[in-house]
């Protein structure tokens, strides 16, 4: 796959997925841009691309997507910078489990407001460049919890699941303009959050899967480049399940 002259984002891109997914779309030749909340927060995912030795371009820039002047100001930066933006990748996500008679307003807003609203706020940001530029490619990274539901997840599903309406909406109103819009819904991958469950939730997951292995952020960032490059230019409003075999 070449993917040379195209420019994507990838929001949380400063560890586990997000980082997977902005790696593997610079080794796949495009020009990335990462975010992180943090100032230095990407540094780790620009040293890797840098390792790549393939001379692509990477940019680290703060952004939290929960909030609307933060997404515009990472627009306005892209967009200035790289004239254009290929492949949306939202990807920035939290968790903030509790069964659903003990969760907070709080913890439910959060985890909408990063999951769902943020990824609406950057796809707002984007999608009007996309249109004009008659070419985008929008992956929206899900989970397979926003299509089963979980006990001690009511936030994060619904979040999840949100995503699903708001990408095939957004799939059927930028289809004329060749933009095209998808869910990946990844199951038990590891990274950082899910590092945290115990070794007991972890061995009874694992019985659940039938390839026997966890997913990895790379099964998560092929996927992603998959639906960059010109093999899935036929695929919108899909959600492509990443997990193993866990929700079959
Ligand atoms: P992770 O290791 O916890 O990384 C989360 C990323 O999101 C970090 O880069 C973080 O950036 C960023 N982030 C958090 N809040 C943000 C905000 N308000 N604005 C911008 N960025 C923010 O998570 P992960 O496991 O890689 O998950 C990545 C995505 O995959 C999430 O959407 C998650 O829901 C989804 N997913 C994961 C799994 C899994 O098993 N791991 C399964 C299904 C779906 P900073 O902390 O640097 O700011």
């Amino acid at each position: 796959m070449n993917l040379t002259s195209k420019v994507a984002l990838v929001t949380g891109a400063s560890r586990g997925i997000g980082r997977a997914i902005a790696v593997e779309l610079a080794k796949q030749g495009a020009t990335v841009f990462c975010t992180s909340t943090k100032k230095g927060g990407c540094d780790a995912t620009l040293a890797a691309i840098t390792a790549l030795g393939n001379d692509v371009a990477a940019h680290a820039l703060v952004c939290d997507v929960s909030q609307p002047e933060s997404v515009a100001a990472l627009a306005k930066d892209v967009l200035a910078s790289a004239g254009k933006l290929d492949f949306l990748v939202n990807n920035a996500g939290i968790t903030r489990d509790g069964l659903f008679l003990r969760m907070s307003t709080d913890d439910f807003d959060d985890v909408i407001n990063t999951n769902l609203r943020g990824a609406f706020l950057v796809c707002k940001a984007f999608s009007r460049a996309m249109a004009k530029a008659r070419f985008g490619r929008i992956i929206n990274i899900g989970s397979v919890v926003g299509l089963s539901g979980n006990a001690g997840q009511a936030n994060y599903a619904a979040s999840k699941a949100g995503l699903l309406g708001l990408t095939k909406s957004l799939a059927q109103e930028l289809a004329g303009r060749s933009v095209t819009a998808n869910v990946i819904a990844p199951g038990f991958i590891e990274t950082d959050m899910t590092a945290g469950l115990s070794d007991d939730v972890k061995s009874e997951m694992l019985k659940m899967i039938p390839l026997s292995r966890f997913g990895q952020s790379s099964d998560i960032a092929q996927t992603v480049a998959f639906l960059c490059g010109d093999a899935a230019s036929y695929i919108t409003g899909q959600t492509l399940v990443v997990d193993g075999g866990m929700t079959m």
